[in-house]
């Protein structure tokens, strides 16, 4: 299955130029600098899945989203790692050896990737919790479900396990952009733990205080201290802060897989003990034959059967016939390229939309796309428009490139990709799209969509749209 083909296409932000690079080698260069060397290497394996994971989750070719930043491109700098030269530089004489053990890793656990409802999750690490990881919803604001706070003694070794810095007074205020009062001879805060339970006189004059738990007059601070005076107050100008763990808290735990490797556990056994309730799985590389390799389709025909609610043509033409026929090419040119598909509905009967989701969310499909005709009261209208649900930013890229290839490869006239809340585009919980392919209401439309050419010609360019969703141009 040992694909060399796979090219990743980085986006340098500073540099504003894309290079690329072969995906095994990146996985590579990003173990080597993503934990530390010497762990033990089913720690290492685990991070080369997590690796895998984040580009597979990535990569157009995979149907990732690409680098948001600069959307020809598979990744940016975001994802930081050092290449080989690099690391060469860093390790001098041990890069053989590291190298090696890296290279271990690499092909011990190649095409592994950490999926829940068959999708790549968001693979987050730390060096170290301090004794438990963190729920997502307090890190980033949303709730992931893997992402789950786990308690984790494993990393209680760890150099990191907990810190401290000193800070002054100043330096606080600067960083958190804040004023603090001024010291006064008159005043002097309580300080829990340290200096409590003052009682001054009406002059200001410190009577009796507590210091470290220990009760003590005025006078004899005064003198233990060596003051000038009874009537004095305090401020802090100094901070020791201390802290537990190093990192965000989110997902694998580095020292922690480290020590659970060391106790014999497995990367996989590693993996599923921080991210809540998810499956390692291999992923099918896409070839040039099949483009379409590995990913799911649900197809929906929209009506059907004795429904009435598909629009009619001015000569007759039914809506949900021409849905079907549609679909059904459609399905054959998917299938040759290497996707899996389903259909909510085959021949002409009527399937509730309840259904039609039920399915859908069973299969878990990359797409569910629902095939429909439009219609309006002006005959003179026509082209095609694709509703998608709000925020569903893959559903939003396939609708324009089918949009695209409509109008460039058949000249159909483009209505626009636009947001909808119906019920599919609602209720299925993968990326779905309706395309309303024509309006069956305008004549010479409704003579296009019932000749079977046509129809061939439209399948054809979805298809197309996929194709070109899953790869670069
Ligand atoms: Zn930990
Ligand atoms: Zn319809």
């Amino acid at each position: 299955m040992r694909d060399e083909n796979i090219n990743v296409k980085i986006y340098n932000l500073n540099k504003k130029e894309i290079h690329i690079k072969k995906i095994d080698q990146l996985i590579k260069e990003m173990i080597a600098s993503q934990i530390p060397i010497n762990f033990d290497i089913e720690a290492l394996k685990a991070q080369a899945i997590m690796a895998m994971t984040l580009l597979v989750r990535k990569m157009k070719i995979f149907g990732g989203v690409g680098c948001k930043e600069y959307e020809r491109a598979d990744i940016c700098k975001g994802e930081k790692w050092m290449d080989e030269d690099e690391l060469k530089k860093k390790w001098g004489d041990d890069f053989e050896r590291n190298w090696k053990k890296v290279d271990r890793a690499f092909k011990e656990t190649e095409g592994k990737i950490i999926t829940i409802n068959n999708k790549p999750i968001d693979p987050r690490y730390h060096l170290t919790c301090g004794g438990a990881t963190e729920n997502s919803e307090n890190v980033d604001g949303s709730k992931i479900l893997y992402l789950r706070r786990m308690l984790c003694d494993y990393c209680k070794n760890s150099p990191y396990y907990s810190n401290y810095v000193e800070l002054s007074l100043e330096e606080i205020e600067k960083r958190l952009d804040i004023k603090t009062e001024k010291a006064s001879p008159t005043k002097g805060p309580n300080i829990e733990g340290i200096i409590e339970e003052i009682i001054r006189d009406e002059q200001g004059r410190i009577r009796s205080m507590k210091i470290g738990g220990k009760k003590l007059k005025g006078a004899e601070v005064m003198k233990l201290l060596g003051l000038n005076s009874t009537r004095f107050g305090w401020k802090p100008i100094a901070f020791r802060i201390e802290t537990k763990g190093e990192g965000h808290g989110l997902g694998l735990c580095q020292y922690g897989a480290n020590e659970m490797a060391k106790e014999g556990k497995t990367a996989e056994e590693i993996l599923k003990y921080y991210f809540t309730g998810v499956e390692i799985k291999t992923v099918e590389k896409p070839s040039v034959d099949s483009p379409m390799k590995g990913k799911v389709i649900v197809l929906d025909a929209g009506h059907g059967g004795d429904n009435t609610e598909d629009v009619v043509g001015v000569n007759g033409t039914r809506e949900k016939d021409i849905n079907l026929s549609i679909t059904l090419k459609l399905a054959d040119f998917l299938r040759k390229a290497g996707a899996k598909v389903y259909l909510t509905r085959e021949t002409d009967v009527y399937v509730p939309l309840s259904q039609r989701a039920d399915i859908s969310n069973n299969i878990k499909p990359n797409f569910f796309l629902s095939i429909h005709q439009n219609s309006f009261g002006n005959p003179n209208i026509s082209g095609s428009e694709i509703y998608y649900y709000r925020g569903d930013k893959e559903g939003e890229i396939l609708a324009n490139h089918i949009l695209e290839q409509f109008s460039s490869m058949i000249g159909i006239t483009s209505k626009g990709v636009k947001v909808a809340g119906f019920y599919l585009l609602r209720e299925v919980r993968s990326s779905t799209l309706q395309v309303e392919v024509g309006f069956i209401t305008n004549p010479e439309e409704e003579k296009k969509l019932k000749n079977e050419k046509y129809q061939t010609l439209v399948a054809r360019e979805i298809c197309n749209a996929f194709i070109k969703y899953y790869s670069y141009e």
